[in-house]
């Protein structure tokens, strides 16, 4: 019998000045970057929370929190291989993830299938697991008005 386990994961992070954009391990050019205590990539924050919830192994900011110096600027892909590794340690593989990334802007079509590979890699599995979408909120509240970026994400892992 294989055990299949899901989980969820939620993530937002203020757009600001004088900061790189970076989602899904991906530096997109942009006048704004996210504001955070690591890189705030919001896409692989919501990863790790979708991944930790299917093991119902509690949340990013009990592993990684953000008053530890430690994590400080740290390139967020590398929190998804830590993350993976937890879930892995467990006796888990990943099938499959499913992510939205809700932005007013920038445009992130041509920008999809990169972050797609780096998101592979780092969860070592085929590309053609991993599924990335981006979706405006047509002007609606603080992403609406470009304040903020969020990311939504489900993560399948199974045991057999
Ligand atoms: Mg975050």
């Amino acid at each position: 019998m294989v055990d299949f386990r899901i989980g969820i994961g939620y993530d937002i992070h203020r757009l600001a000045e004088g900061r790189k954009l970076i989602l899904a391990g991906v530096e997109v050019p942009h006048t704004q970057g996210l504001q955070g205590h690591s890189d705030a990539d919001v896409v692989c924050h919501a990863l790790c929370d979708a991944l930790l919830g299917a093991a119902a192994f509690g949340d990013i900011g009990t592993h990684f929190p953000d008053t530890d110096e430690r994590y400080a600027g740290s390139y967020s892909v590398k929190l998804l291989c830590d993350v993976l590794e937890l879930v892995k340690n467990a006796g888990y593989e990943v099938s499959n993830v499913d992510v939205t990334i809700h932005a007013e802007r920038p445009k992130l079509q041509s920008y999809i299938s990169e972050m797609r590979r780096v998101l592979a890699e780092a969860l070592q599995i085929p590309i053609d697991r991993v599924s990335l979408k981006a979706k405006t909120n047509e002007k609606m509240d603080a992403i609406g008005r470009c304040e903020a970026i969020a990311a939504t994400a489900v993560a399948l892992i199974y045991k057999s």
